[in-house]
């Protein structure tokens, strides 16, 4: 993975969307800035006693439509652009799902899988405190993302809430739910993936029951996702995570059982495959559910998917996606198809400032309601500009926000 292609693949989706929107180059200017970004040093001290140094980032990409929004990561990879790439795809995405946010992102260039336990806390900690004057429940507001997890959003909230005074939990989502989160949050993002590979086998005139799967990434959302297929009706075939993939197995909770026992997805009886393999296997429904720039010119040509839902954010590259168009591939890009995530996020905000928590039910209801709603309107606005559903969801999110600041105006 590249990272100064996510923001070029987030720029050229940008580009496009402002073209097709007929918006003017000052519109272009304002969209295509991020409005606050800030790169922090995050000192850790090992368990050893060493102290080691980390480049850390926050970037507020928006705040026109409300307080900005985003993950935190903890991966390697992650740097400057590829987190404003980021941050800009959760602006669109909160526009398209008319939740009333900007959109942000953050991290730590870190693997996760190195750290203990407790060098997790700190670190996670010494970054709340480093970021801590520009996030707040009235200004931005984290969730995790890959790397990150329930625990690391409980120990911001209580590094929030120290320095506050008193408790904070509005202050971050995907908490536990004892400290103020959401039922539904851990599966929402899997559970939208899964919505929206059904609405598209529905447009593709494709029964759901028994459809095939195959998932890249047996994570957050991959595993949630598969859940959700599974209890969808849809067969899940084969499963991928950073170290290769598996088809064969009978279903996904015996590949979880395997998971958790030995930390690793290959049950007895499963055939392996590599990465590549997986993204060209003759399926129904293919979600990339990992990193960025998982399908790519490289990658698409083999691609025999008839649907592609886009769990991860930003896993096509514009060539990839040129080629998926030619082929007629009906794409449900990230912005719409991995929303489940923020918008039970909005829930578990929305919660937190009323002091009262709704059912689980209600949450699945309510996400369903919203995500059915965005997924009808990209889908009629495809049909009438006779556009993909990314260039549909792409205007539909950036034409809202344009649309904000005209109406807010240039201060002073
Ligand atoms: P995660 O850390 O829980 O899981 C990532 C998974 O991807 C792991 O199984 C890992 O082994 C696998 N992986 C990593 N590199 C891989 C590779 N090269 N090939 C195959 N698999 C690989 O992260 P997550 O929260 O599930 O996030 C996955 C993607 O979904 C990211 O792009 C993230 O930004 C996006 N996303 C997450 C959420 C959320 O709520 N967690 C919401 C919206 C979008």
């Amino acid at each position: 993975m590249t990272t100064e292609s996510a923001l070029d693949t987030a720029l050229s989706q940008l580009k496009q969307a402002v073209s097709q929107l007929g918006l003017s180059e000052n519109d272009w200017q304002t969209l295509s800035t991020p409005r606050r970004v800030l790169e922090v040093a995050v000192p850790l001290r090992r368990d050893n006693g060493n102290v080691e140094m980390y480049r850390g980032y926050r970037v507020q990409y928006s705040t026109t439509r409300g307080p900005s929004k985003g993950g935190v990561r903890f991966h390697p990879d992650i740097d400057m652009n590829e987190t404003i790439a980021l941050a800009m795809l959760m602006t669109w995405k909160c526009a398209l799902t008319n939740l009333p946010y900007g959109g942000a992102k953050g991290g730590i260039a870190v693997d996760a899988g190195s750290l203990s336990l407790t060098e997790n806390e700190r670190l996670t900690r010494r970054y709340t405190s480093e970021i801590l004057p520009i996030i707040g429940p009235e200004r931005d507001i984290p969730a995790p993302d890959v790397g990150t997890d329930e625990r690391n959003m409980a120990w911001m909230m209580d590094t929030y809430s120290v320095n506050a005074g008193f408790s904070v939990p509005g202050v971050v989502t995907g908490k536990p739910i004892v400290l103020g989160g959401s039922l539904g949050r851990t599966s929402a993002t899997g559970d939208g993936v899964a919505i929206a590979a059904r609405e598209a086998l529905r447009v593709k005139g494709i029964d759901p029951h028994g459809a095939a799967v195959a998932i890249q990434g047996f994570g957050k959302v991959g595993y949630w996702g598969a859940v959700a297929c599974e209890q969808m009706g849809m067969k899940v075939v084969a499963v991928s995570d950073v170290h290769g993939g598996v088809t064969g197995f009978q279903s996904i909770d015996q590949l979880w059982s395997h998971f958790k026992e030995h930390g690793n997805i290959n049950v007895p009886g499963s055939e392996k495959l590599t990465n590549d393999e997986l993204l060209h296997l003759k399926v129904d429904v293919l979600i990339p559910a990992a990193l960025a720039d998982a399908i790519t010119e490289k990658s698409a040509p083999g691609i025999q998917a008839k649907i592609v839902v886009e769990g991860a954010n930003a896993p096509t590259t514009p060539e990839g996606d040129a080629i998926m168009k030619d082929k007629g591939i009906l794409v449900v890009p990230d912005i719409l198809a991995n929303a489940g995530g923020v918008i039970v996020s909005y829930f578990e905000w929305v919660q937190d400032k009323q002091n009262y928590f709704w059912s689980a039910e209600e949450v699945k209801q309510n996400l369903n309601d919203i995500l059915m709603k965005s997924v009808r309107e990209v889908e009629a606005m495809a049909d009438s500009k006779k556009v993909t559903w990314r260039e549909a969801a792409m205007m539909l999110g950036v034409g809202r926000v344009a649309e904000a600041h005209k109406l807010r105006g240039l201060y002073p």
